[in-house]
C-alpha cells in the first residue's frame, strides 16, 4: 500500500530536489528576462525601421507581421515568466509539487524537467485538449 505512491511518482519532495527546483527556477527566470529583453530591442529596432519603410507602402505591412511575432514571443516569455515567479513563490510551502488541479504529487521527474508545472501530466494533457478544442471552434 506505501509502495503505490512511490509508482505513481506522486511523492513530497526532498530538501535537495526543491534546491535543484529552485536553481532551475532562477536559471529559467534569468533566460526568460534575458530572451524578452532581446525580443523588446528587435521591436524598437523594427519599430524605427517601420516609420521609415511606412511611407513606401508595402513594406510597412511585412514590418508589422513580423512584429505580431515578436509581441506573440514576447507576450508568451511573459506568460512563462509569470509562472516561473509562481512557482518560485510556491515552492516555499510544503505544498509545492503538488497538482493546483487535482491535488495529487505532480512528480520529482516532471518537476525537474518543467520546474515551473503546476498541473500533474494527466491535467496538462486534458487542460491541452481543451485549449485545442476552442482554438478549433474560434478558428
Ligand atoms: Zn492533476
Amino acid at each position: 500500500m506505501t509502495a503505490h505512491t512511490s509508482i505513481a511518482g506522486g511523492d513530497r519532495l526532498d530538501a535537495a530536489t526543491r534546491q535543484e527546483i529552485a536553481a532551475r527556477l532562477q536559471a529559467l527566470a534569468r533566460q526568460l528576462d534575458d530572451h524578452m529583453a532581446a525580443q523588446r530591442e528587435r521591436l524598437s529596432a523594427e519599430a524605427s525601421a517601420t516609420s521609415n519603410t511606412f511611407i513606401a507602402g508595402s513594406e510597412g505591412a511585412v514590418a508589422s507581421a513580423e512584429d505580431d511575432d515578436a509581441m506573440a514571443l514576447l507576450r508568451h516569455d511573459e506568460a512563462e515568466l509569470k509562472r516561473v515567479r509562481e512557482a518560485q513563490a510556491r515552492l516555499a510551502e510544503a505544498d509545492f509539487g503538488r497538482c493546483s488541479e487535482c491535488g495529487e504529487w505532480i512528480g520529482r521527474e516532471r518537476l525537474l524537467a518543467v520546474p515551473q508545472a503546476h498541473l500533474c501530466v494527466a491535467c496538462q494533457t486534458d487542460a491541452e485538449r481543451q485549449h485545442r478544442v476552442r482554438a478549433a471552434q474560434i478558428g
